[in-house]
C-alpha cells in the first residue's frame, strides 16, 4: 500500500510554508504528520489536507544536554493545532533562559526550520517550528 503523504512531501510542504494533513473521508479528522490512516478511526480513506498552521501550546520542556549538532538551550514544545492533531516543534523567538510567565496557553503559527546534517541525523532534515502570535 502506497502511503498517501510521505515524509518527504510533507517536509518539503514545509518548506514551501504548507502545513499539510491527511483528511480522513470516513470520521472527518485531521492527521498530522502523515501516517498511513487515519489516526483516529484507522480508515485507509484519507486525502491530502492542507491545515492552518494556527495552534496552542498545550505543554513544553527546555532542552539544556542536547545530542552532537545541536546547540541548546532550546525549547520543544508540543501544540494543539486547530484541526485537532497535536504537532511537536521547536519554540522559538522566546529566550529558554528568561520564559515569559504563561506559555501553556499560547497562540502559535507554524514554521520549519532545515536541520543540517549530524552525528546522529539522517543527513539533513527540516524540523517544524512554532513561534507566538
Ligand atoms: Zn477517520
Amino acid at each position: 500500500m502506497a502511503y498517501p503523504l510521505t515524509y518527504i512531501e510533507f517536509y518539503e510542504g514545509l518548506k514551501e510554508g504548507k502545513l499539510l494533513g491527511l483528511k480522513c473521508k470516513q470520521c472527518g479528522a485531521i492527521t498530522a504528520p502523515p501516517k498511513i490512516c487515519c489516526a483516529e478511526c484507522g480508515s485507509t480513506k484519507v486525502e491530502v489536507a492542507q491545515l492552518s498552521g494556527k495552534g496552542e501550546i498545550k505543554t513544553y520542556t527546555v532542552i539544556r544536554v542536547a545530542p552532537d549538532g545541536f546547540n541548546p538551550p532550546y525549547i520543544v514544545a508540543m501544540a494543539e493545532m486547530e484541526e485537532g492533531p497535536w504537532l511537536m516543534g521547536n519554540l522559538e523567538g522566546v529566550d529558554p533562559d528568561n520564559l515569559p510567565e504563561k506559555i501553556i496557553g499560547s497562540k502559535v503559527k507554524t514554521g520549519h526550520k532545515v536541520i543540517e546534517p549530524a552525528l546522529y541525523t539522517a543527513g539533513e532534515g527540516v524540523a517544524i517550528t512554532f513561534s507566538l502570535v
